[in-house]
């Protein structure tokens, strides 16, 4: 099993770390015999060689079976071209997946009265290959146009991903189809895609429009578990998402195609902290909970859960949760309640 490392720039370096750490402990403690392959792409190799990832890079993830990913700076300019993007081309990562999982104890930390945590418990599922990100535009001084594909091929792949998720045993064998067909005619081949895939698999299938799905989802998490919908419409909802988990630093997610897995916090590199050692590791961490998971090292990952609980019932958090520790305090911290519990 290869596992390539990525930083990245600004807090990716910060936080990464603090992930492979726990890593680290469990590979050498039972002899996982995980191959870490550390590679080097974006911003700040950009500046130094004109280039922010290359054929060779490329070739290296290709050869991973999964990517641990911290966050890159994608700057404006006509050379630098999103390496994210590439990425998720190159290795056909067709499904992201946001869990929104509150942390155990984390609205007690911020004082959130007006929701309850076992009331949170879905996940976002967005097509990730085609929708409004298809690429195909035409950039004009009066007019300028960007097509939306939906293919057939691409709904059903993605509503099976979902499905195959919400019938997992610890769901509840519900899904639900977020579009806009009443507005957007390309929608309805997803929608009905959808729907069509999902019963075919046993799965309670319903929808709901965009707009009132984005109202819904705060006010009453409860109704929803797993959700599919279409790649800008997801972009949008799943950073919505993080306001249910409390911070944009305690949002893990992960991108998965047919042959790679690659696990990403949901921040970017975050260029206003950067260097300060204030990071909240956690988004990172929770990350790689996700990557063992698809391992399937279920006791690993739910230790990892309860250590990064465990922190936060102490207080060991980072100034964004409201704490006074370092970037490198809070991961120590977590780290050593893994060894704890294990
Ligand atoms: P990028 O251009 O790389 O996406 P950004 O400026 O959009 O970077 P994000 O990382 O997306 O920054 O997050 C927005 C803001 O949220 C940051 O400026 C930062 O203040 C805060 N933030 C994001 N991630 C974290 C984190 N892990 N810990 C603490 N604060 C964070
Ligand atoms: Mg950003």
């Amino acid at each position: 099993m290869r596992t390539a490392i990525i930083e990245g720039d600004g807090i990716g370096k910060e936080v990464i770390p603090e992930a492979v750490a726990i890593l680290d402990y469990f590979n050498e403690t039972y002899d996982w015999g995980i191959e870490k392959v550390p590679v080097e792409v974006g911003f700040g190799k950009w500046e130094r060689t004109g280039s922010a990832i290359t054929d060779e890079d490329i070739a290296v993830l290709k050869s991973c079976n999964s990517i641990l990913f911290g966050a890159i700076t994608t700057v404006i300019d006509p050379s630098y071209k999103s390496v994210l993007l590439r990425i998720r081309k190159e290795l056909d990562l067709y499904a992201n997946i946001r869990p929104i999982l509150p942390i155990p104890g984390i609205y007690k930390l911020l004082k959130i009265k007006d929701r309850k945590e076992s009331d949170v418990n879905m996940i976002i599922v967005r097509e990730n290959s085609e929708g409004l990100y298809s690429g195909i535009e035409e950039i004009g001084d009066e007019k300028s146009t960007t097509t939306r594909v939906i293919t057939k091929k691409a709904s059903v792949r993605i509503a099976a991903f979902a499905s195959n998720l919400a019938a997992g045993a610890e769901r509840k064998n519900s899904l639900t189809v977020v579009h806009k067909s009443n507005v957007l005619k390309s929608d309805k081949l997803f929608l009905d895609s959808c729907k069509q895939t999902a019963e075919s698999k046993g799965v309670n299938v319903s929808d709901k429009l965009v707009d009132i799905f984005a109202y819904d989802m705060i006010m009453t998490p409860e109704k929803y578990d797993v959700v599919v919908t279409t790649n800008l419409f997801g972009d949008i909802l799943s950073d919505l998402g993080a306001v249910l988990l409390g911070s944009i630093g305690l949002a893990p997610s992960a991108n998965f195609g047919d042959n790679q897995a690659f696990f990403e916090p949901v921040h970017g590199s975050a260029p206003d902290i950067a260097g300060k050692g204030i990071a909240n590791p956690m988004a990172a961490i929770l990350s790689l909970k996700m990557m063992f998971e698809w391992m399937g090292k279920k006791r690993e990952a739910c230790l990892v859960n309860r250590a990064v609980s465990a922190a936060i019932h102490d207080k060991i958090v980072t100034p964004d949760l409201g704490g006074k520790y370092s970037t490198k305090e809070v991961g120590d911290f977590i780290l050593s309640k893994v060894r704890q519990l294990d």
